[in-house]
């Protein structure tokens, strides 16, 4: 049996109440033209989630999102390390502090990379992905998710194979609505059309976007526009290099950063990230703050998911919310400063496919 510890975190050891004033922080964005409605900044487990971290700390970091309105937790099958771990240490979570508020929050899932060996642990087939969503629930200890995904756009298995898995979670409980990551803007038109076609809630497209990746200004934005569905942004802060945490040092280790990074901390993205730093100076935001701003300007993304190691870092983030408007000036700062490719389109594979 497992041994329970004592929470390290004083507060953790009272029995969670949440905020009374959570949802007057900021108004919630509609996904593309359904009554999905999401929290301007959402919170991503892909890292600091997993058996690696403290859980203590991923129960503070969650209960002080909830407390400040971000309702959306969005995960995958594959997150953690190990895989799958953040799924289940955020179903503790479920199970400890969040069953009152399950109505509230919006959980997202998905299922398309590798998970487990074999052909059905990986990409976009009919198996995998029901199989995936039920083992998703059980370690969520959840009835159904709100969002269920797929991952990444499968090459080999039929789109319609695919959307047609999305379709049958829904019709199962088992998903509000469905999405897709990181498909090309081409794919997305094929998915939607088949989504239209079997009335499934084909609701919201999750890519890779930043200010120096903003690869899906060039045709996903107005595709998504065009099918009337929402955009979640993910890794809005490049993991971190839109942050204060490289302007000094490119020691990513003393960082606490993710060693991934190395290979992007070049003199050119340093010198990117420098110049971005003194635009936002002007703007009276930090760097982190500027880049979030910039993802939910006038038609960008419906929301961005962030990722935190720490409620400091949360609190910093929200403060992006108190100044979203951009003059052109700016943007056009900002575009001159970032132009150029910065190496870290890292899903660019699978949307292109
Ligand atoms: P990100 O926002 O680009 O990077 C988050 C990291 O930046 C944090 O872990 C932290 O690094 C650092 N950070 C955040 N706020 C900071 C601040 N104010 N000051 C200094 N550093 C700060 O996002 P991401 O973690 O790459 O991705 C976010 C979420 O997007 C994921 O959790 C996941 O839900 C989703 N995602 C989806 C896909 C997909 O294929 N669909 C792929 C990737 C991510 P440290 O941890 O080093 O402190």
């Amino acid at each position: 049996m497992e041994y329970e510890r004592l929470p390290s975190i004083p507060e953790l050891h009272r029995p969670y109440t949440a905020a009374a004033d959570r949802y007057e922080h900021f108004g919630y964005r509609r996904v593309g033209e359904s009554g999905l409605r999401l929290p301007p900044l959402s919170l991503g487990l892909w890292w600091n989630f997993g058996d690696n971290r403290p859980f203590d700390t991923q129960r503070e970091i969650l209960r002080h999102a909830f407390d400040h309105g971000i309702n959306h937790f969005d995960l995958a099958n594959n997150y953690g390390p190990p895989a799958g771990s953040a799924e289940e240490n955020f179903g503790r979570m479920m199970l400890k502090d969040f069953k009152p508020y399950r109505n509230e929050l919006v959980i997202s899932s998905k299922a398309g990379y590798d998970m487990w060996p074999g052909p059905y642990g990986t990409f976009g087939s009919r198996k995998y992905l029901l199989a995936s969503c039920e083992a998703s629930l059980k370690k969520m200890n959840l009835d159904y998710v709100d969002i269920f995904y797929s991952h990444r756009f499968d090459p080999k298995t039929p789109l319609h194979e695919t959307i047609g898995a999305l379709d049958a979670l829904v019709r199962q409980g088992k998903a509000t609505y469905v999405g897709i990551s990181s498909y090309s803007a081409e794919r997305t038109a094929e998915a939607a059309a088949i989504a239209k076609d079997l009335g499934t809630p084909l609701v919201i497209h999750q890519p890779s976007y930043n200010i120096l990746n903003p690869w899906v200004e060039h045709g996903l934005l107005q595709t998504l526009e065009k099918e009337r569905m929402g955009t979640i942004a993910f890794t809005p802060l490049a993991q971190g290099l839109l942050t204060d945490k490289y302007l000094e040092t490119t020691d990513v280790v003393r960082q606490g950063g993710r060693r991934s990074l190395e290979a992007q901390l070049t003199d050119e993205n340093l010198a990117k990230i420098r110049n971005l730093n003194e635009v936002a100076r002007k703007r009276g935001q930090s760097l982190a703050q500027m880049a979030l701003a910039w993802l939910l300007r006038e038609g960008a993304a419906t929301s961005v998911l962030i990722g935190a190691s720490s409620t400091k870092q949360l609190d910093e983030n929200l403060g992006a919310l108190e100044n979203l408007d951009f003059s052109e000036a700016e943007l056009a700062q900002i575009a001159k400063i970032a132009q150029g490719d910065a190496g870290i389109d890292w899903w660019r594979t699978s949307a292109i496919s």
